[in-house]
């Protein structure tokens, strides 16, 4: 009879936001498992719900460990969330590095949010007819933050940063990552085309007066149009308020 340890079991504690994936009776505290069999700290990392790309380092009874750490009896395993914003160097993280200057891809069914971070200046890939598969190879190999409220395409194993989004509210969730990416620095609006990524650049108003509506060719001064898909932006009556709102995110950010 192959039962190993019948009493093998490891203690499990989650920090921070990734308390956000375990059920309200589990969270903030030490979770015993028992270990039916020997296996990396991974996948019983993933069993609690926790995806590993939420997570940037990891102690094994006071030593950090990668995600290949095979649990044993009496282990002890605190578990970090990403940090972008800690200088934990001296650790050994998870991954090669973080990711310092985010670059995004998101799931089909976070268009608003896309514009939103474009306007601010962000690069953010966006398709509403993209497939999983199309979302990890894009992250993968263009170094690209995944974004996505689905906790299972995280859990796709070539996936090696993604984040899961608590709110459901655009505004809201552009918050959340201005939040937890530490971007409040890196915001420079106005300077990316909502509509398909490009980059904005300035243009005289004889260049573009053409395809300007009669009166907006009137009221304004400055243009800037898009390097790719020509698209034509003007300071008018939402820029104001736009303005107003990324204050407001610097503010609480
Ligand atoms: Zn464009």
């Amino acid at each position: 009879m192959d039962v190993g340890l019948p009493s093998a079991r490891a203690y499990f504690r989650f920090y921070a936001e990734l308390n956000d994936h375990l059920p309200s009776n589990e969270q903030y505290q030490t979770l015993e498992r028992m270990l039916s069999a020997p296996g990396a700290v991974k996948d019983m990392i993933e069993s609690f719900g926790v995806p590993h790309t939420e997570i940037e380092l990891i102690i094994a009874n006071g030593h950090s460990v990668d995600f290949s750490h095979l649990v044993r009896d009496g282990d002890r395993i605190a578990v970090y969330p990403v940090f972008e914003s800690l200088d934990i160097t001296s650790e050994l993280r998870v991954r090669p590095q973080a990711l310092r200057d985010p670059k995004f891809v998101l799931d089909v069914h976070l268009g608003k949010l896309t514009a939103y971070l474009r306007m601010l200046g962000f690069d953010a890939v966006y398709s509403n007819s993209s497939r999983d598969a199309d979302l990890v190879r894009i992250s993968v190999t263009d170094r690209r933050i995944l974004l996505t409220r689905d906790r299972g395409l995280l859990k796709q194993s070539a996936v090696t940063h993604g984040y899961w989004l608590r709110q459901t509210d655009s505004r809201r969730q552009l918050a959340e990552i201005a939040r937890r990416f530490d971007l409040v620095g890196a915001i420079r609006p106005f300077t990316r085309c909502m509509a398909c990524n490009g980059r904005l650049q300035s243009v005289l108003k004889e260049q573009v007066r053409s395809l300007l509506p009669p009166r907006t060719a009137e009221l304004h001064e400055e243009f800037q149009q898009c390097t790719q898909c020509d698209r034509i932006y003007w300071k008018g009556s939402h820029y104001a308020r736009m303005q107003r709102w990324i204050e407001e995110l610097t503010r609480s950010a």
